[in-house]
């Protein structure tokens, strides 16, 4: 039976699938992990070759952007024989890009590679350019190695953007040579609010939480931002600088609603499908996955579930409680 292409009750047509192929990290940021992490059993992850089955599902049913997120993706063993068979989905044109979010460690190995297999563009999280801070931040991570793996991407001639979590009292000091050293390399730059996701241990979102506005107020003393119509298909909003001619994009998920316009779902590394990033609901795409060799059960499953896909959600960093207001992690669901 051939299926119609995937459209919510919202008559919002989905066409932007975020896959996270494993939970695990080399890094534990402080706003993602906690540093003792327990990770899930292998036997839950669906299998590389399981992930191309579903990520081709979507392909099939309307899917024309694939993003590969985790954890950090690349860290997960042979995960380029995923890029490999997913690729071809780009050569057959039922794909048009095939992307990939990564904190950069592994980009030396791997930039070359991934763009061989027809990646143009890939986003890069660094939230500071001091190497001590990224230390405090990423806890775990090698500056100089990320910084490396910035320049293989470059070689490559991958276009990067960097992702960028705006922390209070941690690299708000820092934004305006973030946007010089953008410019310098060719980088577009994206600002992040900090989310309520997953319990992370010790601190609170609260006191990491700065909203994007003061963000823009700062850059506006120093920069001259030209707001764009350009949308990359997220919950970005844009500006062009004038002076660097690089764009700077600001991801406000608790102070704006972007709902209306999404086009996306999230398929977590155990196969569960997160309908709205925002909200518990979710579906078990692993079960018909597993029980059966065609994709009919498989198609059934994606059906029933994109025909759950909320409205809207209701971020809220509480601020009696500053209660993590959804109960999973970002690397779960990939952000
Ligand atoms: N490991 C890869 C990386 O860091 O780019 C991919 C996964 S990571 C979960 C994806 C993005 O989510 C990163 O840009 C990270 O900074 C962001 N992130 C993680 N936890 C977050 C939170 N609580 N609030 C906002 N952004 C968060
Ligand atoms: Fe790992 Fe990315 Fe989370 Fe940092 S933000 S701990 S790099 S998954």
């Amino acid at each position: 039976m051939e299926r119609q292409k995937l459209i919510d009750p919202f008559g919002r047509g989905i066409s932007y699938l975020r896959v996270s192929v494993t939970d695990r990290c080399d890094f534990r940021c402080v706003y993602c992990m906690s540093e003792e992490m327990t990770f899930l059993p292998r036997a839950e992850l669906l299998t590389l070759e399981e992930l191309d089955r579903v990520c081709s599902a979507f392909v099939r049913r309307g899917v024309r952007k694939l993003r590969l997120t985790g954890g950090e993706p690349l860290v997960r063993r042979d995960i380029m024989s995923l890029f490999a068979s997913l690729s071809r989905h780009l050569k057959a044109g039922g794909l048009d890009e095939l992307t990939v979010t990564t904190n950069g460690s592994q980009l030396g190995r791997f930039a070359g590679e991934i763009a061989g297999y027809g990646v143009r563009r890939i986003n890069v999280s660094l939230d500071t350019l001091m190497p001590e801070k990224f230390l405090a931040i990423t806890r775990w991570g090698k500056y100089d190695q990320v910084m490396k793996g910035l320049e293989a991407a470059k070689e490559a001639g991958l276009k990067v953007k960097i992702n960028c979590v705006a922390l209070k009292g941690v690299n708000d000091g820092e934004f305006h040579d973030l946007v010089a050293w953008c410019g310098e390399n060719g980088f577009d730059l994206t600002f992040i609010e900090v989310m309520p996701m997953g319990d992370i241990g010790g601190e609170t979102r609260l006191d990491q939480y700065l909203p994007l506005s003061m963000v823009r107020a700062e850059l506006n003393k120093r920069w001259t931002l030209e707001p764009i119509d350009y949308s990359s298909g997220g919950p970005a909003r844009y500006v062009i600088c004038r002076e660097t001619g690089q764009r700077i994009g600001f991801i406000t998920p608790m102070t704006h609603n972007f709902c209306e316009s999404c086009n996306r779902v999230r398929l977590t590394c155990t196969g569960t499908l997160y309908m709205c990033l925002g909200q518990e609901d979710a579906a078990d795409l692993r079960t018909p996955v597993r029980a059966s060799e065609g994709d009919e059960l498989l198609m059934d499953a994606i059906d029933e579930a994109i025909g759950r896909k909320p409205k809207g959600h209701d971020f809220v960093i509480d601020r009696r409680r500053s209660l993590s207001s959804v109960s999973r992690h970002m690397s779960t669901t990939g952000g």
